[in-house]
């Protein structure tokens, strides 16, 4: 019996990284998984891959009307959602604060922390009405503290996590459990690609307190964890899985 025996779960952003982690895991557990994304190429491919319990929807989280059409198709090819997983962000503009190109604020606001909205909005009433679901929103450490030039996603991944506590607490009496996960950083094609195999990499690996970026599998089993029954007391928790990062002070230190 897998942990998640006959749910049908669906996770945002599933066409690469943390989300294709996930994806393969839920169904490795026994769920079948909606796998959502914008990439349909490379969403194709992972449904492809992951087997015949994993189907792929074509949607911009950040569009209503895609999100909506999204948990309908959900509903009308498996007649229920009991995991929604909301994964998708981008980091969209990279300026300080006082430079900040308005659109470049406006699409990652959009899709960051909008599109964690509009899963939740048309995902819930459909969880009331079959009596109980789970929720899991992807945040990140960067929105429980700040990063040089990302105002923008460090807003969208704040406004995340307290949307998930406010849900939480909404909906706790209906059977639905919602919870984040906060990862730190994880090697995801958009890390690695930004990062290179360089200077710039080993200094992130060092000022992470374990010495290492995490792996996409990792941040996939604290998902599952929250998805699941062994989660089944916890809801409006913001679980951080941050190799120590967060733990520092960033004060200069000696590791051993
Ligand atoms: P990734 O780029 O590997 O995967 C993200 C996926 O989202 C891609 O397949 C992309 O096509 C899809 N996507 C982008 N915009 C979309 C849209 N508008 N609609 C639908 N799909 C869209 O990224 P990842 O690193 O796995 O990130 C997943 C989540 O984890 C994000 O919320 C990110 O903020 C969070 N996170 C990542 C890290 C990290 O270090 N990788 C750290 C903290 C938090």
């Amino acid at each position: 019996m897998g942990k998640l025996n006959k749910k049908i779960a669906l996770i945002t952003g599933a066409a690469s990284g943390i989300g294709a982690a996930t994806a393969q895991l839920f169904v490795s557990e026994g769920a079948t998984v909606i796998a959502v994304d914008i990439d349909e190429t490379n969403g194709r491919q992972l449904a492809h891959e992951v087997g015949p319990r994993c189907v792929f929807h074509k949607a911009n989280v950040g569009e209503p009307l895609e999100v909506e059409a999204m948990v309908r198709f959900a509903v009308e090819s498996f007649g229920r959602l009991d995991v929604l997983h909301n994964n998708v962000a981008t980091a969209g503009a990279v300026a300080p604060v006082g430079d900040m190109p308005i659109e470049a604020w406006q699409r990652a606001i959009a899709v960051s922390l909008s599109g964690v909205f509009y899963g939740m909005r048309f995902a819930l009433p459909q969880m009331v009405a079959q009596g109980g679901g789970a929720v899991v929103n992807t945040a990140s450490v960067s929105g429980l503290a700040a990063d040089y030039m990302l105002g923008a996603y460090n807003a969208a991944k704040a406004g995340v996590i307290n949307l998930t506590r406010t849900a939480a607490i909404e909906y706790a009496r209906k059977n639905i459990r919602v919870n984040a996960v906060c990862p730190g950083s994880v090697a995801t094609p958009p890390l690695v690609r930004a990062l290179g195999e360089g200077e710039g990499r080993r200094l992130l690996e060092e000022h992470h307190p374990v010495g290492r970026l995490g792996l996409p599998e990792e941040i996939a089993r604290v998902v599952l964890f929250l998805a699941s029954e062994d989660s089944s007391f916890m809801t409006g928790s913001i679980v951080v899985a941050d190799g120590g990062i967060t733990a520092h002070t960033g004060f200069f230190g000696h590791p051993l």
